[in-house]
């Protein structure tokens, strides 16, 4: 979103509906009678512009993705995807896109194998994955990369996380 301050009258309707429908980023700044925005938390929904009576807020014309890795599904080891890349151009997914032949050229020494990409990307490791699947993308300049990826591994069949008491480290 872009913030237009000479446009805003400073009514706070895009405060109450970042508040109630998104994630509550947005402050009035009465002193300056403008808006100020965390942008940490911000997901781009696009519920300030909606709001907005005087178009203060408006969308770029430039459509940003973000980019969930390693997800999968099935009924032995299921987990959902983490962030891997935020606010990416179009050019930045086509190029990544691009280099997941070489990563997985890599983790299986270029053997045909049947494997679930986030099953590649644990053998490799998140840091080599970032290496090597980002390798000459030239990112453009509002997109973020995950410094690191925590996975969260959810069983539901199988018993690879549970053990005898004593044999738990
Ligand atoms: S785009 Fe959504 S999350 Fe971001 S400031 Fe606007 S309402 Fe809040
Ligand atoms: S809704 Fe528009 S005019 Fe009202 S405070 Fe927000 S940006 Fe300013």
């Amino acid at each position: 979103m872009e913030y237009h301050s000479e446009r805003c009258k400073a009514c706070g309707a895009c405060v109450k509906a970042c508040e109630k429908g998104a994630t509550r980023v947005l402050s009035l700044n009465e002193n300056l009678g403008r808006i100020e925005k965390d942008a940490c938390c911000c997901v781009g929904c696009g519920e300030c512009v909606r709001a907005c009576p005087t178009s203060a807020w408006t969308r770029r014309e430039t459509p940003f993705y973000r980019v969930i890795i390693g997800g999968r599904t099935g009924r032995q080891t299921p987990r959902a995807g983490k962030m891997f890349l935020n606010w990416a151009s179009e050019d930045v997914i086509l190029n990544t896109l691009k280099n997941w032949q070489k990563f997985s050229a890599y983790v299986m020494d270029n053997k045909p194998e049947y494997l679930h990409g986030g099953h590649l990307i644990d053998r490799a490791g998140y840091k080599k994955f970032r290496e090597i699947i980002l390798d000459g993308v030239k990112l453009n300049p509002e997109c973020l990369v995950a410094e690191n990826v925590f996975w969260n591994e959810t069983e539901y069949r199988s018993n690879f996380n549970v053990k005898p008491l004593n044999l738990c480290k």
